[in-house]
């Protein structure tokens, strides 16, 4: 390969970088960052430098971590933004009925904390919280009272795919190992494989754990 194709390709890709730091932080949310610097990144990684050309080699490396690290913030940015846009989207606060935990948790809530009171009581002390409720006991000693399962919407996090490893943003599961779900790129192949129970049994449920559809790219 000549000095010549491997300089145009650091710099091309160095370009790409300064590129996207000219947007405002709505406009880079909203380009297909992934696309256009996972294309480099995959070019500088396939540059096959000779190991006299150390210059160039450490170019590339600082290349690559300055595009991986942009990436990475755009990822962020994404998920954010989608967390924020559910958010704001979200339907008024839900009361489930008694036994109702396991139906929270596929919904993408987790266990907060109990809370003693009525429900009118309950939709107050939480108000505008990303929260819903699950009966518990009535209780004996005030009527209308009732000890609620406060469950609160679980943020997306940055997982790792157990099945290939990428990294990717979804809602830890918890009979995924913590840190764990399942990347996009891996759901078709693993419900081929897997019985719908299992599947929703082993990763959550597709769209709140894994797969969630505003984060198609990433
Ligand atoms: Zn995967």
């Amino acid at each position: 390969m000549k000095i010549s194709d491997i300089r145009r390709a650091i710099d091309s890709a160095q370009n790409a970088r300064t590129d996207l730091q000219g947007h405002t932080t709505q406009e880079f949310i909203a380009a297909d960052v992934s696309a256009r610097l996972g294309r480099h990144i995959e070019t500088l990684s396939a540059l096959q430098i000779p190991a006299r050309y150390v210059e160039e080699l450490r170019q590339r490396s600082v290349a690559i971590d300055a595009l991986a690290r942009m990436l990475d913030r755009w990822q962020g940015l994404r998920a954010a933004e989608a967390t924020k846009s559910a958010a704001s989207k979200a339907s008024p606060i839900q009361f489930l009925p008694f036994g109702s935990g396991p139906e929270a948790r596929k919904l993408g809530f987790r266990f907060d904390r109990e809370y003693f009171g009525t429900q009118a009581d309950a939709l107050k002390a939480f108000a505008g919280q990303d929260v819903l409720f699950v009966y518990g006991p009535e209780l004996a000693s005030k009527p209308d009272c009732f000890a609620f399962g406060v469950y609160r919407r679980q943020q997306t996090q940055r997982l790792k795919c157990t099945c290939c490893g990428a990294s990717h943003f979804g809602r830890q599961w918890d009979n995924m190992d913590t840190g764990y779900g399942l990347c996009p790129a891996c759901v078709d192949f693993c419900a081929a494989r897997c019985e719908p129970e299992k599947m929703e049994q082993t990763y959550g449920v597709r769209g709140v754990h894994y797969d969630l559809p505003s984060l198609a790219l990433v």
